[in-house]
């Protein structure tokens, strides 16, 4: 009887999926839907250099329409909006159901503008990626641009508007009470506080809230700001909570080291709308590109009716290349950094070879 394998989102370890099934074919006697709103994936990573003009805008596209059709995999462009996993039923956005025998899940989480920050038409919030570069695109060029969070993302933002291409912007950077680069070490954090300082980006070590239609850093007033860029991690979506599937304190899907869902094992997840339930594991793209070959592996078990096996088991260390968009990057790698514009011709080798390697699967090098 023919399985049906829903993916969920066509985030970055699903793109790996894809890849196997191009490589070793769908899994025998299955039928396979990729469900996502848009034919492409914004890569994140390539998102700064976009903004200093060290890449075009649509350099960091992976165009997941064309990953499914040479996969073989039909494409629906629509978004989960609830699951239920007892059912094993999705419902979209526009009111289709559609049944599974197995899902994976890789959708991303979801903005905290809205409830970190409050409203207010100058807020964009990075999430989702591809609604942010649009909506930056639009903007003509900001004079003074508040950027809200202090890790790796709200760091290479600030960078990246202080270089805008042909537009450079006053900017500062509320890290919050936390500080800066939370987790990175000290060195890391000591190399970009100086960049920063000789970039003239002012650096706010307190919580960034707005009162009274006014952006504050602690107590201290940012205004005027022309736009309010929320880099401020991610949360569950909502249909999460409603799914019936285990999720941790935050709401985020609970997997083990196989990427499966202990409540229902039929079912899979990976990237930022998963938690590990063993360890922690902090939500970064690294993590989502890494567990994607776990995945691949274990749906295939799994529709082969055979015990998952695989684990993705997360390095000691990963090594992250920040931008600081005047033609240099800082790398941190544990507790090792280096900085200079060899770093950044090491990021963009790494960035480009990523998108080329999906562009050739595609077929669209
Ligand atoms: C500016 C910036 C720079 C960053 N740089 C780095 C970096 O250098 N290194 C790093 O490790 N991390 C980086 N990150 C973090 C990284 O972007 C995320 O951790 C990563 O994108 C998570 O991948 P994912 O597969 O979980 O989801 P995503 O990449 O968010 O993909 C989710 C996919 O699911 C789709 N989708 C969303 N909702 C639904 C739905 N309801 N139904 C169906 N489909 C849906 C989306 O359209 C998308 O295709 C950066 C983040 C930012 C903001």
């Amino acid at each position: 009887m023919t399985q049906t394998v829903l993916l969920i989102g066509g985030g970055h370890a699903h793109v790996a999926v894809l890849a196997d099934w191009i490589r070793h074919g769908v899994p025998s006697g299955a039928r396979a839907v990729l469900l996502t709103p848009q034919p492409h994936l914004r890569y994140s990573g390539m998102v700064p250099g976009w903004i200093a003009g060290q890449h075009h805008r649509d350099d960091g596209l992976v165009d997941l329409a064309a990953l499914a059709a040479r996969a073989g995999v039909e494409l629906a462009l629509d978004r989960c909006a609830a699951i239920d996993a007892e059912a094993r039923m999705v419902t979209t956005a526009l009111g289709e159901r559609l049944r599974f025998d197995i899902a994976s899940i890789d959708t991303g989480g979801e903005g905290r503008a809205a409830a970190l920050l409050g409203d207010d038409p100058r807020v964009i919030d990075v999430r989702p990626i591809g609604g942010f570069v649009d909506r930056l695109a639009a903007l003509p060029a900001l004079a003074r641009v508040v950027v809200a969070g202090g890790g790796a993302g709200g760091v290479e933002l600030a960078f990246a508007l202080r270089n805008r291409a042909g537009a450079p912007a006053d900017v500062a950077l509320v890290a919050g009470a936390g500080g800066l680069l939370p987790g990175f070490a000290r060195g890391v954090q000591r190399r970009v506080a100086a960049a920063l300082a000789r970039q003239g980006i002012a650096l706010h070590l307190a919580n960034a809230r707005i009162v009274g239609g006014a952006i504050m850093a602690g107590e201290t007033s940012l205004q005027p700001a022309d736009a309010i860029i929320a880099a401020l991690g991610s949360a569950a979506p909502g249909w999460v909570r409603t799914s019936g599937l285990a999720v941790d304190a935050a709401g985020f899907i609970a997997v083990g080291a196989d990427q499966r869902s202990p409540s229902h094992p039929h079912i899979f997840a990976a990237g930022d709308v998963a938690a590990r339930t063993d360890r922690v594991l902090a939500h970064s793209g690294v993590h989502a590109v890494f567990a994607g070959p776990v995945l691949a592996a274990n749906l295939r078990a799994a529709l082969a009716g055979r015990e998952p096996h695989k684990e993705y088991h997360p390095r000691w260390n990963n090594l992250y290349l920040m931008n600081t968009g005047d033609g240099s990057a800082i790398a941190s790698y544990g507790p090792l950094s280096a900085e200079g514009a060899w770093v950044l011709r090491l990021k963009h080798w790494i960035d480009r070879r990523w998108i080329a390697k999906y562009a050739a699967l595609a077929g669209t090098a």
